[in-house]
């Protein structure tokens, strides 16, 4: 597999080297941009997996680099650099697109679990899911956004086909309502385990022939769900 591509865009020296030093030591590639004009420019001109971002930055701040990179339409993940106590740029990081967000001083090893999260949701997201399930009785075409049980035919959210994504990935095991928060919502409006559930009702509404009792979308008491298919 081809090394993973990161871009570093961090202004304190010792960090960035530090930073470069680990990612490089755990086979990725790495490129450091020192402001937000250089990071800009290394967005344009770099194919990159991942940025990590600082948001106090020279020239431009990480959240007009973060800003400008979404505005273009790109997906990147991006995580934020930032400084401990600052709770109102988490809220706005995630308000701009950030996917996610280490506070300094954080150690290595967090980051590069995070890091490596994050590319691994991004990878897994589309693999291993074919686009027509087959639950119980239900037909789920997720391209179209269709499940049709029994002649009845009704639309998806976006949001229910990635819950059942998941799901099919992990059939047979429990996924925590914590993961579908991490992998179906992101961090994005602030989602709480109620929102999971609330989901959940309406899923089993399209995909069961009896709702309430559910014999494919099953609960994982105190965990989460579980797919039976
Ligand atoms: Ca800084």
């Amino acid at each position: 597999m081809k090394p993973r591509r990161i871009l570093v865009v961090e202004d304190e020296e010792s960090l960035a080297v530090g930073l470069e030093y680990a990612l490089a030591r755990e086979g990725f590639e790495v490129v450091v941009a020192r402001d937000g004009t250089a990071a800009m420019e290394a967005l344009k001109r770099e194919a990159l997996d991942l940025v990590l971002l600082d948001v106090m930055l020279p020239r431009k701040s990480g959240f007009e680099v973060l800003m400008s990179l979404r505005r273009a339409g790109r997906e990147l993940p991006v995580i934020l650099l930032t400084a401990k106590n600052q709770e109102i740029d988490k809220v706005h990081g995630f308000d701009l697109g950030a996917d996610d967000y280490v506070t300094k001083p954080f150690s290595l090893v967090e980051l590069l679990a995070r890091v490596k999260a994050r590319l691994r949701s991004r990878a897994d997201s589309n693999m291993d899911c074919p686009a027509m399930l087959e639950i119980g009785p239900a037909r789920i075409d997720l391209r179209a956004l269709r499940a049709t049980l029994d002649d009845r035919v009704v639309e998806l959210s976006l949001r229910e086909a990635d819950m059942l994504r998941l799901l099919w990935r992990e059939r047979g095991r429990p996924v925590s309502r914590e993961r579908f928060l991490e992998e179906v919502w992101g961090h994005e409006s602030s989602p709480t385990t109620r929102t999971v559930d609330q989901h959940m009702l309406k899923l089993r509404q399209k995909v069961e022939r009896d709702p309430a009792a559910p014999r494919h979308l099953l609960t994982a008491f105190g965990v989460g769900y579980r797919l039976e298919s």
